[in-house]
């Protein structure tokens, strides 16, 4: 049914078969699916259904409220009341909606440099600046720190949004195998050695970039190895915390406060607003004359409308209060409270016997389904049960490591965990993804 026009191929190209072969699969789980309120801890979904020939869905006009395992409302500020729904109400009277405008025009707010303070202050670097969106935060930043003649060295399973900004500077790639630090430093061996890399001129720059936490994987990086490596071999070293900053370390403060590092030691920290924050857009820290550069040249930041003033507030509130600074305790509760429950999970799943990926620190808790045909199964017993958990398959993993991730916020309740621990137990004996434990002792 794709049609070619004027002799061209059709603009949608074989994309649009990819996915509507499995659409008629996918009716049953929360891919794609309209919401209608907070996702925070519970998530009302549109139900729905496909048209005759499966190539879309319809919406019934009935709803579904679920437990949410689905949002990345780690630290549970996606809501629409308490201090930050009251500050954010009080910010749009004043400042309206939208600065109308790019932070180099008209569009810098008292606001935004408010937050640009507080986010270098929270993540211990000297200066930060924020993007209205997390993904063009690394895809037009990286560009203008490296360019043609420079090397990017790129942990394989780093984000499409580092990915992307990586090929668009220009410079060479290596990639090396996930998390993997016997690999890295054979490729810093091969790169680096005598600071003369294989190529008849020294690299300009050479960066590696990482991750805090990789969002399909819940692995955490492995930042003390790359710190030995980094003094060891010489490079700059930028950190993409999207789904570390707010979740890890007992302060909140992402990789480094989980490990005890100074941040000094990490050259640049990435984050977005979008997880923890339950706000929107991205974060670039380092050395002040850096981010100055930075303000200058990152086309996210000159050619785009500037950070609305209610995310603007979402964030000062919700990172006032992981850092203590509203005077209160419920930082530090919150923090705590997502630390238990995603032990608590992951080490139950484990314990029932399913293969789980990931550090036991992390709020991202991977349940392997191995076989891709498990999925819908998967998504559609959890969705009986009233849970909504994204389920993930090829081209996002491997076609043989499909998985579910449940991600996990301090606005669940042991109740939760403790009925999610059901359901899995039920879901893993229908579709058999348990070890035995002849199996268990093996793994
Ligand atoms: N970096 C990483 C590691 C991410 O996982 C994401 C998105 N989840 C982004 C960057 C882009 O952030 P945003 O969704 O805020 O645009």
């Amino acid at each position: 049914h794709l049609k070619e026009q004027n002799g061209y191929a059709p603009l949608n190209s074989d994309f649009e078969n990819f996915y509507v072969r499995r659409l008629k699969l996918r009716i049953n789980d929360v891919f794609n699916r309209p919401v209608t309120g907070v996702p925070g801890r519970k998530i009302t979904l549109l139900e729905r259904k496909t048209d005759d020939y499966c190539k879309t869905f319809q919406l019934t006009g009935n709803t579904k409220e679920c437990l949410n395992l689905s949002s990345y409302n780690y630290l549970g500020f996606a809501q629409c009341e308490g201090p930050c729904a009251d500050a954010v109400e009080q910010t749009v009277r004043k400042y309206g909606i939208s600065s109308c405008s790019s932070r180099a025009e008209v569009g810098t707010l008292d606001l935004h440099q408010q937050v640009e303070s507080l986010v270098a202050r929270f993540v211990g670097k000297e200066a930060a600046m924020i993007i209205s969106m997390g993904y063009a935060t690394n895809s037009t930043t990286i560009p203008v720190l490296v360019s043609k003649g420079c090397l990017i060295i790129s942990d394989e399973l780093n984000h499409s949004s580092i990915v992307f900004g990586s090929r668009l500077s220009g410079a060479f790639i290596r990639v090396f195998k996930h998390n993997n630090m016997n690999d890295l430093e054979a490729l810093l061996k091969e790169c680096i050695s005598q600071g003369q890399p294989r190529t008849h001129r020294p690299w300009k720059k050479i960066m590696l970039i990482v991750e805090g936490i990789y969002s399909m994987e819940g692995s955490i990086c492995n930042l003390p190895k790359i710190l030995e490596l980094k003094r060891k071999y010489k490079f700059y070293l930028y950190v993409d915390e999207a789904h570390s900053i707010g979740a890890l370390g007992p302060r909140g403060r992402g990789v480094c406060d989980y490990y005890g590092v100074n941040p000094d030691e990490v050259d640049i920290l990435m984050g977005t607003f979008t997880k923890s924050f339950g706000a929107a857009g991205g974060y670039i820290a380092g050395d002040k004359n850096v981010i100055d550069y930075l303000r200058l040249t990152s086309h996210g930041s000159i050619y785009a409308e500037s950070m609305t003033p209610l995310v603007l507030q979402q964030i000062y509130t919700s990172m006032s209060i992981i850092m203590g600074e509203d005077g209160t305790n419920e930082g530090r509760e919150r923090l705590e409270r997502l630390a238990f429950n995603a032990r608590y999970l992951s080490t139950n799943l484990r314990r029932l016997g399913f293969i789980i990926y990931g550090d036991r620190d992390s709020p991202i808790i991977p349940l392997i389904l191995f076989n891709p045909a498990k999925i819908p199964a998967f998504s559609r017993e959890c969705l009986k049960r009233n849970i909504a958990v994204v389920v993930v398959g090829y081209p996002a993993t491997p076609m043989i490591s499909s998985r579910a991730r449940f991600c996990i916020s301090a606005a669940h309740t042991k109740e939760d965990m403790d009925l999610i621990l059901r359901a899995c137990d039920e879901i893993g004996d229908i579709l058999q993804l348990k070890l035995s434990s002849n199996q268990k002792r093996l793994t």
